[in-house]
């Protein structure tokens, strides 16, 4: 047979059957050089035309079985769907903060899907690991491995135990439960639990431990939110920085500030900061002086606790105000922000002048200073309408040469339901300590009682006289009420402006 007849060929396809028919040609033909060289070319020309639409299908050069050059087709159409499907879910949620995932309509090719689930990912498979001395063991396939074999189910122990372990790092990291270098380590679900229940414990232990310290140190100090209103003034430019705490009371912590610049305002260069503690206990004490004082009474009874500390802050600054126009060396009001005061330092480069208590001073000096102090009570008293309610060494400073006089958030005015019988303390205070001091010139206290207020209460036993101080506190109330509530109407005008909440 010198000619041989190709058949037309009936192909097995996954889609079908295909017929390809070839033409006919003669033997010599077939041996033919030049042909084979002219179909060789054809045969080219047809690959390169179809290289440039199937570029991921010719990445996988094993084409000899239809089965899986089927599946690599399947895979491309997937990934186009599912890119698709990303668009589609990116158009559906838009900006939205709350999404929509499409994940579970995402086509998973089995060829790219595998054995492991989520929480798997984390799981540090020490089979592969290079450093691991031991032999490999291989983890029997999940499933039904045939007839007269074992079935292998997710609870398999060992399976569990190397899971578990790798479980542990993901929520007690503080347990070595080994770096999986020469160490194939498989917990049971027995000891899993337990060390989970442990460590469970520890860190609600540790955070309850925490919380109490910060707490406490809030407490000593500040709290977040008075932080963030400090950080906020040094950000306004009010105050360049702030440094170490000058002083921690019951009722409220000075700290030392540099002044910074603040538009027109005048900021002077060392500042402190009165912040008046937002714990509520100390101030309990204290109502009296506030709920009676007819410039707060009104609003006292509508604030919650919080908010009544604020006022504090704002009795100290008015009070200061009144002092500083009447000319009574003291700080300088520089702003109020609810429970911050800043005012001017009384000391230099950031010591604070030494209470009259602490101050080394000479007689001349303790001299000038008692009648310094006779003279500021009677200021205060006849041109401020006020008694400070808390004179003492421990609230008078040494400073310049002189006595200069804090710690005036209490101060009332002498209409007060106590006004006088605080004035008696004050004057009784003073007198103690500069009689103790040597000065012999100190009036003792019912003189100076009467100096300061300009009454003639006599008297010479401390019952008798606080009878008399209290006979007419009750006589004036309703008279001093009326006129304090006219005077009330010009308060407004003692403060500098208080600083914009945003500010
Ligand atoms: P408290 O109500 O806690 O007694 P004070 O106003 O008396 O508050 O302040 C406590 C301490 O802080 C004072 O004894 C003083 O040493 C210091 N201090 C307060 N204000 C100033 C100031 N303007 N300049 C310097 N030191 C101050
Ligand atoms: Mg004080």
């Amino acid at each position: 047979m010198d000619q041989v007849d190709v058949a037309v060929k009936e192909i097995k396809s996954p889609w079908g059957t295909v017929n390809v028919s070839s033409s006919t040609c003669s033997l010599t033909d077939v041996m033919s050089e030049q042909l084979a060289k002219q179909l060789h070319e054809e045969c080219n020309s047809f690959t390169n035309c179809h290289n440039v639409d199937l570029p991921s299908i010719q990445q996988n050069t094993d084409t000899s079985s239809d089965l899986i050059l089927a599946e690599m087709l399947q895979m491309e159409f997937d990934r186009e769907f599912d890119v698709q499907l990303r668009r589609e879910e990116k158009k559906f949620n838009g900006e939205s903060k709350v999404s929509i995932s499409f994940e579970n309509y995402r086509m998973i090719h089995p060829f790219e899907e595998s054995d492991s689930s989520a929480e798997e990912v984390d799981w540090q498979d020490t089979r592969h690991d290079p450093y691991r001395l031991e032999k490999p063991t291989i983890t029997p396939k999940k499933g039904f491995a045939g007839k007269g074999k074992n079935i292998t189910t997710k609870h398999d122990e060992e399976v569990c135990g190397r899971k578990n372990t790798a479980r542990m790092d993901n929520f007690a990291p503080e347990v070595h439960v080994g770096d999986g270098i020469s160490m194939d380590l498989k917990l049971s679900n027995h000891v899993y639990n337990a060390l989970k229940r442990h460590c469970q414990t520890e860190q609600r232990r540790s955070a309850r431990l925490h919380e109490r310290k910060e707490h406490s140190t809030a407490e000593q100090a500040v709290d977040s939110r008075t932080r963030l209103l400090m950080y906020k003034m040094v950000n306004a430019g009010i105050l360049e920085n702030i440094n170490g705490s000058v002083s921690t009371g019951k009722e409220s912590v000075v700290f030392h500030a540099d002044g910074g610049s603040f538009g027109e305002m005048v900021i002077p260069e060392e500042c402190v900061l009165k912040v008046f503690k937002t714990t509520l206990n100390e101030f309990k004490n204290r109502d009296k002086y506030i709920k009676d004082d007819y410039r707060f009474k009104d609003r006292f009874s509508k604030l919650n606790p919080r908010k009544v500390i604020r006022l504090w802050a704002e009795k100290e600054m008015h009070n200061l105000t009144r002092m500083r126009n009447a000319g009574i060396p003291c700080p300088e009001v520089v702003i109020l922000k609810k429970h911050i005061l800043v005012m001017s330092f009384i000391g230099q480069n950031q010591v604070p002048a030494p209470k009259l208590k602490d101050a080394v001073l000479n007689s001349e000096e303790l001299k000038k200073a008692y009648y310094q102090v006779l003279q500021m009570m009677q200021q205060l008293f006849q041109q401020c309408n006020l008694v400070h309610a808390d004179l003492s060494e421990y609230n008078m400073l040494w400073h310049d040469g002189q006595v200069w006089l804090i710690d005036v958030s209490q101060s009332v005015e002498p209409t007060h339901p106590h006004g006088l019988e605080f004035l008696f303390r004050d004057c009784r205070n003073v007198a103690t300590f500069f009689k103790k001091a040597g000065v012999s010139e100190a009036m003792h206290e019912y003189d100076l009682f009467n100096t300061v207020s300009g009454m003639q209460i006599s008297s010479d036993n401390e019952t008798d006289f606080l009878a008399q101080i209290e006979a007419l506190e009750k006589m004036n109330e309703d008279h001093v009420q009326k006129r304090s509530k006219k005077a009330f109407t010009n308060t407004s005008e003692d403060g500098p402006p208080l600083l914009n909440e945003d500010e």
